[in-house]
């Protein structure tokens, strides 16, 4: 077949990647001028053991698969990552309950290696460590996902795929037996396609209401969840990831690591209306109080104002955490045609997975 996917993004790369090595002809459109310009360069490059989300959610199920399958596809591709182990720590009885639920959860999903540790022994592996048990997660890690992204689009282009750059997808429609697609930008036309994957990231939505036919009562909200992040000044003092619990919209104010080790913190989660990228350093405030209930040594004016991503959720505050979507023909009638909503965390541990069920859906 030949197959567009709209979007060179991590998920958009992947899936392009996989489609190609399973024989399709594949060309991805890009609105911007390179690969991984939106959410999927604005993340904390973490690859996530599969331990929070429900038992049998789409994320569950793609976050522990995909997970095993980029630590191999990384190891065969020479991508460095770091599997350097992370701790969601509890600084009193109400987080410890957490914490516990949270075993119970990834052990449910089938996370490998989970194990609930006392405060003394936390402290054994992380000095600074304020806390009073802690559930430790080997599996968990960090990856170079530009690095990643680069080795998807070798990979698509081995297979004679390729990346049309500044050419957004303005129109899609489908006249049996084929997807007519109205292109914008550099090379401005019209072309046709036996399949379609919408991997636009916070463009989804936007795209999906732009097919003809489609249901609009099909197309979920987008409800934007910006994630700041700030920068450490001085010398990082963990080796390991260190989270929080969880706080309602994200995994909380985190100790993440670079593959230079740098430390950085964040995200934190801030609903917003309109796609915004500025950091306001007043937010320092709050991390500080965040951060010293676990870290109790961080220093006064140690976190400078750093970058931020903003989350394509499907839900927003208050309400109960959604899953990905992967609307595919049974859930809008259009054939070979899949629309991925609310890629967001863990798009990017997911990403090998998620690629694997969207091109099964086109085969159908
Ligand atoms: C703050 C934050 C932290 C995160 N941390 C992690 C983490 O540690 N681990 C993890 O696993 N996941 C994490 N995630 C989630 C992960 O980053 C995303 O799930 C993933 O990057 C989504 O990739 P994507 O390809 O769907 O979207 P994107 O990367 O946004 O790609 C979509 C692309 O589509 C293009 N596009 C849009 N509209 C059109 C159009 N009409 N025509 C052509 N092109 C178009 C855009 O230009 C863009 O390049 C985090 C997310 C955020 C926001």
């Amino acid at each position: 077949m030949q197959v567009l996917v709209v979007g060179a993004g991590v998920v958009g790369l992947a899936v392009a990647r996989t489609a190609a090595r399973a024989g399709h002809d594949v060309i991805v459109a890009e609105a911007t001028g390179g690969i991984a310009n939106g959410v999927s360069s604005r993340n904390s490059e973490v690859v996530h053991a599969g331990i929070y989300y429900p038992t049998d959610s789409l994320r569950a199920r793609h976050c522990v698969r995909g997970r095993r399958l980029l630590y191999d596809f990384c190891t065969a591709r020479g991508v460095a990552y770091n599997r350097c182990g992370k701790l969601i720590v509890a600084t009193d009885q109400a987080e410890l309950a957490k914490v516990e639920t949270l075993l119970a959860q990834g052990l449910t999903n089938g996370v490998e290696g989970l194990d609930m540790i006392g405060g003394n022994a936390a402290r054994a592996l992380e000095s600074e460590l304020a806390c009073i048990g802690a559930l430790s997660s080997p599996e968990s890690g960090i990856i170079d996902s530009h690095g990643y992204m680069l080795a998807l689009w070798g990979e698509l282009e081995d297979h004679a795929g390729s990346i049309a750059f500044e050419t957004p997808v303005e129109r899609l429609s489908y006249e049996a037996p084929r997807w007519r697609v109205q292109f914008g930008g550099r090379d401005a036309g019209r072309a046709e396609f036996d399949a379609v994957v919408n991997a636009a990231g916070l463009g989804a939505q936007a795209l999906a209401r732009t097919i003809d036919g489609y249901p609009a009562e099909k197309v979920p909200p987008l409800i934007l969840a910006k994630g700041n992040y700030f920068a450490f000044a001085g010398r990082p003092v963990f080796s390991r990831l260190i989270y929080p619990t969880p706080v309602d919209g994200g995994l909380g104010v985190h100790v993440t690591l670079d593959l230079a080790g740098r430390m950085r913190f964040g995200p934190d989660v801030e609903w917003i209306e309109h796609e915004s990228y500025t950091v306001d350093p007043r937010r320092a405030d709050s991390f500080y109080q965040r951060i010293r209930s676990y870290w109790p040594g961080l220093p006064d004016g140690a976190l400078v104002p750093d970058y931020c991503g903003i989350r394509p959720k499907l839900t927003g505050p208050g309400e109960k955490a959604a899953d990905f979507m992967i609307a595919a023909e049974p859930a809008h009638g259009l054939p070979r045609l899949v629309n991925l909503f609310g890629i967001e965390s863990p798009g990017l541990t997911s990403s090998l997975s998620l690629a694997e069920e969207v091109v099964g859906c086109l085969d159908i």
